[in-house]
C-alpha cells in the first residue's frame, strides 16, 4: 500500500497548502488508505485533527468529497478554515439564502467544488439526490459516524440512509469518523461502509494530562461541595455540566452570589444570547459556563481547565465526550464527577420518555398499512394523531424500512410556487419543440394568484400524464437558470410498502420489542456511569476498558490517589482535586 510519490505528495501538501509541518498521530495511516482506495473508520479522540483526513484527500482526487455532518455549526468554521487556504468548498443547509444556495448549486454542477458539506436531513431531499447523480463522488466522509449504529448512544434514523446512498452513488471509497465507538458499535459502522478490519485506524483515547476524579455526595450537600471546589483552586475557564435547564439556572445563580464570573447555558436560551455566551467563553480566562449538554459541540477552546459533572453524564459515551473537551492543550486539567444516586431516577426517566406506549405503535401500524401500498406521510401529521415524537415516528419509520416491510421513496414537496424572471417565450426559446410543449402544459395547470403561481405537483402528473419526477426536474432546472424563482411546500416523505403483513400486531410488538430493546440499553448506560464511580480501581483504566482499550493504572485519577469511592461505607470527605500548573 505505501507508495512513496503520493506519500510525498500528501506531506508536500500538508505543508504548503494547510500549513502543517508534521501529521497528527493517525491521520497518516488514514489518509495512505484512503488514497490507496479504501474505506476507513477513524476513531480519533475529539480535537485530535480528523476534518484533515478528507480536506486533504479531497485536493488529491479527481471528483467531489461529499462531508456529512450533524453540526451544521462547525461546518461554518472549516469552510473559513478551507477559505483562508483558497480550497473550493460550500455547505448546503436550510439555513442559506436562495441566492447562496443557487450559487452553491452552481458551483456543484461546474465541477468548481472540492467539498460539499450536508447535513445527513439533505439526503431526503430529492431534488439534491439527483443532482448527485450526475457528479462522481471519489470520497464519502461521514463524521459522527457512530450515529449509524442502532445500538449506539445516539442514533440517528437518517444515518441508515447513508450506506445506501453510497451504494447508489456508486461512491469510491468512505471515511467514518467518530471520537466515541464502543468495540461494537465500530463493528456496526465497519459491517454497513465495508470497510476491512485492517482499515480501522484507532488512535486511543489517553489523555495523560486529564485528572479524573469522582466524589461522592447527596442532593443537598451538592452546591457546597462545588462552591468549595471552586474556592480551592486556581482560576481558568471552568465547564459545569447539569442534566436540567433550570438547573443550570439556579447553579449559574448561586455561583454568580457566591462572586464568580458564571453564566447559564442551556436549549431554552435565544440563538443570540447562547453564541454571545460562547463568544465571552472562548475569550475568557476565567468564566465558568453552567450548561446542559447543549454546550460543547462547536467550542474548540484549547485551555479549558476544569470540567465538573455537577450531575451524572447519560453514558461513559457522552463523559469521555464531555471530559474530552479539557486540557486540549496538553497542561494539566481536572475533571470531577459528583456522584449522587438521586440523578439516577432522572435519567432513567428519560429513557423511558423516549419510548411510545404499545396501544400508540399499534394505532401507528393500522394507520401507516391501511393506506394502501403507497402512502405518503407528512411526519408531522403523524406524530400529531399519535402523540409521538417526531424522532419517535421517525424511529419506527425506519424500523420498517430495516425489516424490509416498507421503502422510503424520497421526500418531496406536494406542490411548488414560482415566480416567473422572464416571459415565456424567452424561457422557452431553448427548448427543443417537444420539451417547450412539454413545458407549456405544465404551466397551464399553475394557478395564478397575485404574485406567485401555485402548482400541484400531483394533480399536474396526472393531468398531463407525465410522471412527477419529470416535472419537478423541469421546473428544478429552470430554477437553476435563474428563469422562476421557486418556493416548495407541503414536505412529504412516500413509502411503498413492500410486504403486506397479515399479522398487523404481531408487527406492532416486535417494534415495541425494539424500543424496549433501546431503552433497556439506555438504561445500562446509565449503569456504567455509576458503575465508573463505583468500582474500586483506577478511573481511567475502567473508562478505556469500556472503549475496548487496555492499559495500567494511569496514577493521577483521584482513585489512583487513594480518594474514596462513592457507595457502601463511603465517607464523603472531599478529595482535594490539585490545582494545575497551567
Ligand atoms: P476533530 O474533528 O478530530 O475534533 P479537528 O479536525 O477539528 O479535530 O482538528 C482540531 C484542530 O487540529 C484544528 O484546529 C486543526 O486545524 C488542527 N490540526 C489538524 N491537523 C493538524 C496537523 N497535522 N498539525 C497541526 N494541527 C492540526
Ligand atoms: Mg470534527
Amino acid at each position: 500500500m505505501p507508495n512513496p510519490n503520493r506519500d510525498e505528495a500528501a506531506r508536500v501538501l500538508l505543508r504548503d497548502v494547510f500549513g502543517f509541518t508534521e501529521f497528527l498521530k493517525g491521520q497518516e495511516a488514514v489518509v495512505g488508505r484512503l488514497l490507496a482506495g479504501r474505506s476507513v473508520l477513524a476513531i480519533f479522540p475529539t480535537g485530535a485533527g480528523k476534518s484533515l483526513c478528507y480536506q486533504l484527500p479531497a485536493l488529491m482526487l479527481d471528483g467531489l468529497t461529499l462531508v456529512i455532518s450533524p453540526l451544521i455549526a462547525l461546518m461554518k468554521d472549516q469552510l473559513d478554515f478551507l477559505a483562508a487556504r483558497s480550497i473550493p468548498a460550500a455547505r448546503l443547509d436550510s439555513s442559506l439564502d436562495r441566492e447562496t444556495t443557487l450559487g452553491v448549486y452552481d458551483a456543484l454542477n461546474n465541477g468548481r467544488l472540492k467539498l460539499l458539506f450536508i447535513a445527513p436531513e439533505r439526503l431526503n431531499n430529492e431534488r439534491f439526490t439527483r443532482s448527485l447523480e450526475r457528479h462522481n463522488i471519489s470520497l464519502l466522509a461521514i463524521d459522527e459516524a457512530h450515529c449509524i449504529s442502532e445500538w449506539g448512544h445516539n442514533f440517528r434514523p437518517d444515518y441508515l440512509k447513508i450506506a445506501q446512498l453510497a451504494k447508489d452513488l456508486k461512491v469510491e471509497r468512505v471515511l467514518c469518523l467518530t471520537a466515541t465507538a464502543t468495540p461494537k458499535v465500530a463493528q456496526d459502522v465497519c459491517d454497513e461502509f465495508r470497510v476491512a478490519g485492517d482499515d480501522l485506524v484507532h488512535t486511543g483515547f489517553y489523555r495523560p494530562n486529564l485528572r479524573p476524579a469522582v466524589t461522592p455526595t447527596d442532593g443537598e450537600q451538592r452546591d457546597a461541595v462545588l462552591l468549595s471546589r471552586l474556592a480551592k483552586r486556581r482560576r481558568g475557564p471552568t465547564i459545569v455540566y447539569v442534566t436540567l435547564q433550570r438547573t443550570a439556572e439556579r447553579v449559574a445563580e448561586a455561583l454568580i452570589d457566591a462572586g464568580y464570573p458564571a453564566r447559564a447555558y442551556h436549549a431554552g436560551l435565544e440563538n443570540d444570547q447562547r453564541s454571545a455566551i460562547q463568544d465571552a467563553f472562548m475569550a475568557s480566562g476565567d468564566m465558568i459556563v453552567v450548561a446542559t449538554i447543549a454546550f460543547g459541540m462547536g467550542v474548540d477552546k484549547s485551555n479549558i481547565r476544569y470540567v465538573y459533572h455537577y450531575n451524572l453524564p447519560k453514558s461513559l459515551e457522552s463523559y469521555s465526550q464531555e471530559i474530552g473537551r479539557a486540557g486540549r492543550d496538553g497542561l494539566e486539567s481536572v475533571c470531577e464527577m459528583l456522584v449522587c444516586r438521586d440523578d439516577v431516577v432522572v435519567l432513567e426517566n428519560f429513557s423511558y420518555g423516549d419510548t411510545p406506549t404499545a396501544e400508540a405503535v399499534r394505532e401507528f401500524v393500522e394507520d401507516v398499512f391501511g393506506r394502501g401500498d403507497q402512502f405518503v406521510v407528512p411526519i408531522h401529521e403523524l406524530s400529531q394523531r399519535h402523540d409521538m415524537r417526531i424522532l419517535v415516528v421517525k424511529t419506527l419509520l425506519t424500523y420498517l424500512e430495516l425489516d424490509g416491510v416498507i421503502r422510503s421513496t424520497g421526500a418531496f414537496y406536494s406542490s411548488v410556487k414560482f415566480q416567473p424572471q422572464k416571459g415565456s417565450k424567452e424561457m422557452l426559446a431553448r427548448f427543443d419543440a417537444r420539451r417547450a410543449e412539454f413545458l407549456r402544459q405544465v404551466f397551464r395547470q399553475a394557478k395564478k394568484g397575485k404574485t406567485w403561481f401555485a402548482l400541484d405537483i400531483d394533480a399536474t402528473a396526472a393531468a398531463i400524464s407525465s410522471p412527477r419526477e419529470r416535472i419537478m426536474a423541469a421546473i428544478g432546472y429552470l430554477e437553476e437558470q435563474g428563469d422562476l424563482i421557486v418556493q416548495a411546500s407541503g414536505l412529504r416523505d412516500a413509502y411503498r410498502v413492500l410486504k403486506m403483513l397479515p399479522d398487523r400486531r404481531q408487527l406492532a410488538e416486535s417494534l415495541m420489542e425494539r424500543f424496549w430493546r433501546r431503552e433497556q440499553l439506555d438504561i445500562a448506560r446509565v449503569r456504567n456511569v455509576v458503575e465508573l464511580a463505583e468500582q474500586p480501581g483506577c478511573l481511567t483504566r475502567h473508562m478505556l476498558a469500556y472503549f475496548g482499550e487496555s492499559r495500567d493504572d494511569c496514577g493521577h485519577c483521584s482513585r489512583c490517589a487513594g480518594h474514596p469511592r462513592p457507595g457502601r461505607g463511603a465517607t464523603d470527605r472531599a478529595p482535594d482535586a490539585r490545582p494545575p500548573d497551567g
